[in-house]
C-alpha cells in the first residue's frame, strides 16, 4: 500500500448543535489552520503555540456562541503569573479571533506526561477576564480566578462560577516536530435549564472520549464523523450551523492612523520632531506599521486642515 504522502489540510469549522431535543447545546471546533496561522504571524514556540491555539479556540467558539452583531466584541485575557505572561485574545462576528501571549518563545522541559507544559507556562496565581462588547451602555464583564492554568480546566470554571452555566470543555492543540499545528479543535457543551438527569449522565460520561482532543481531529475524516463518535445512538443531536473560524486580526492602517491623530497635535508634532518617523506594532498579530516623515507631516497637515 502506497501511503499518501500529501498532508492534506481540512478547512477549519466549528458545528453548533443541540443534544437530545434541545436540553443541551453543543459547538465543535477543527481549528489546526487558524492555530497554525497564529504560531506563524508569532514565530511561537511549540509551548507558546499550544497555549495561544488553545485559547484562541475556545474564544473563537464564543464568538460564536455569544456575539450577534458586527460591531460586537469579545476580549478573553488570561494572567496566571507565570512564565508566559498574560494571553490575550480578542474576537468578533461571525468567529474571527486574533490574540497574543507576551512570551511566544518561551520553551520548558515536558511534563510528567511528555506533553508540552501549559500549566506550568500560564500559570493560575490570578484569573481569567472576559469582557464583551455588545454595543450597550456598560460592556459585560465576568471574571474567575484560574484553577490549573490547562486552560480548558479553567474556561470550564469560569463559565460555572461566572457565568452559573455548568459546561464540559475540552481544548487541544498539536504540535508536529517541525514545529507547526498539525491538529487542533476544542468542544464546548452545556446543558440548558431543565436538562433532564439522564441527559446530563451521558454528557458526563463524554468526559472518557475527550481526553485528547487533537487526536480526535487528526484521526475522524470530518466533524460530522466525530460527533456521532462522541454522541452516537446515546444522545440524538441535530447540526444547525457550520461557521469557519479564522485567524484574522482587525488592525489597519487607517485603525493607526487613526490612533496617532488620537496622540494630539502637539504630541504627534514632538514625535515627528524627535524621531522623524514612526513605528507602530500590532501585537496581535505582530504587523508592524512604519510611518515616515512625510507621512507624519500628511497626518499633521490633516489635523491643522
Ligand atoms: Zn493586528
Amino acid at each position: 500500500m502506497e501511503q499518501e504522502m500529501v498532508k492534506q489540510i481540512k478547512q477549519d469549522e466549528i458545528l453548533r448543535a443541540t443534544l437530545a431535543g434541545g436540553e443541551a447545546v453543543c459547538f465543535l471546533a477543527r481549528t489546526t489552520k487558524l492555530c497554525d496561522d497564529a504560531r506563524a504571524a508569532h514565530g511561537a514556540s511549540p509551548l507558546a503555540s499550544a497555549v495561544l491555539g488553545r485559547t484562541l479556540t475556545m474564544t473563537a467558539i464564543m464568538c460564536l456562541s455569544s456575539l450577534k452583531n458586527d460591531d460586537d466584541r469579545l476580549t478573553v485575557t488570561l494572567d496566571g503569573k507565570s512564565l508566559i505572561g498574560k494571553v490575550v485574545c480578542g474576537g468578533r462576528t461571525p468567529a474571527l479571533v486574533k490574540g497574543y501571549v507576551e512570551d511566544p518563545y518561551l520553551e520548558l522541559p515536558l511534563n510528567e506526561k511528555g506533553k508540552l507544559d501549559v500549566a506550568w507556562a500560564v500559570g493560575k496565581d490570578g484569573n481569567m477576564n472576559v469582557i464583551r462588547d455588545l454595543g450597550l451602555k456598560e460592556p459585560y464583564v465576568g471574571r474567575a480566578r484560574l484553577v490549573s492554568g490547562e486552560i480548558a480546566e479553567d474556561f470550564a470554571f469560569y463559565f460555572t462560577v461566572s457565568e452559573q452555566t455548568p459546561s464540559l470543555v475540552a481544548l487541544g492543540v498539536h504540535v508536529a516536530q517541525d514545529t507547526t499545528v498539525d491538529s487542533a479543535g476544542g468542544i464546548l457543551v452545556q446543558p440548558l435549564p431543565g436538562c433532564s438527569e439522564e441527559t446530563l449522565q451521558k454528557l458526563e460520561k463524554l468526559a472518557d472520549k475527550l481526553s485528547s482532543v487533537s487526536s480526535l481531529i487528526a484521526e475522524y475524516e470530518s466533524l460530522d464523523d466525530i460527533m456521532a463518535y462522541l454522541f452516537g445512538e446515546e444522545v440524538p443531536y441535530n447540526i444547525l450551523q457550520r461557521q469557519e473560524p479564522k485567524f484574522e486580526c482587525d488592525c489597519s492602517r487607517e485603525r493607526i492612523e487613526r490612533a496617532l491623530i488620537a496622540m494630539g497635535y502637539e504630541e504627534l508634532k514632538a514625535m515627528r520632531d524627535e524621531d522623524g518617523k514612526a513605528e507602530l506594532w500590532c501585537n496581535f498579530c505582530n504587523t508592524t506599521y512604519d510611518f515616515t516623515g512625510e507621512d507624519l507631516d500628511e497626518l499633521l497637515a490633516s489635523m491643522r486642515a
